[in-house]
């Protein structure tokens, strides 16, 4: 038996398993995308996935330190995980109303980016697809052809992120199906 931790967007993982769970069916079913080798003590799954002693102070879950160092930095700085540190980020530049956080739209939990709209730049978010949001924060209307999905705000967040805007014209990303 060895230790294992596989991650996905619902859960995180961490147990002994006879052989490494990564390569079964039911886990790749129930979307984990990453998973580690398997260690012989919990110590030694910890220190080899960098793990921080105190879990996401958000979501709980253990937090991994293998990204590029300023984004380790930023992770220990707040001791949350990836995924609420791309949140709190999000929150952070609404609060403070940026120039980021002004283009933020949150409708029914999900969150959409404007980006700038540069009519010779053929990379653009929904394939150019024209969306109009009514901000409430500002009662204006809001048209672009270069929107981009930050995602779904996962349950943990929600509260801070109380809908932003209606979309009146626009779609919602496909969705892939498993
Ligand atoms: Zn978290």
């Amino acid at each position: 038996m060895k230790w294992y931790i596989l991650e996905s967007a619902e859960e995180q993982i961490i147990g002994q398993f006879d052989h490494n769970p990564f390569d079964d069916w039911e886990f790749k079913v129930r979307g984990f995308s990453t998973g580690s080798s398997g260690y012989d003590t919990k110590e030694a799954l910890w220190e080899a996935n960098h793990i921080l002693p105190q879990p996401c102070i958000i979501c709980k879950r253990w937090i991994q330190l293998h990204w590029i160092p300023e984004r380790n930095q930023k992770l220990i700085e707040r001791n949350m995980c990836f995924g609420c540190t791309f949140w709190d980020e999000k929150l952070q530049a609404m609060l403070q109303g940026t120039y980021e956080g002004r283009r933020k739209m949150v409708v029914n939990g999900c969150m959409y980016s404007i980006a700038p709209d540069d009519p010779t730049d053929d990379f653009k978010g929904f394939g150019g697809t024209k969306f109009q949001f009514l901000d409430l924060r500002t009662n204006t209307f809001i048209v672009s052809r270069n929107t981009w999905f930050n995602g779904e705000i996962p349950t943990v967040w929600l509260p801070a992120f109380p809908d932003t805007a209606i979309m009146i014209e626009g779609r919602t990303p496909f969705r892939v199906i498993t």
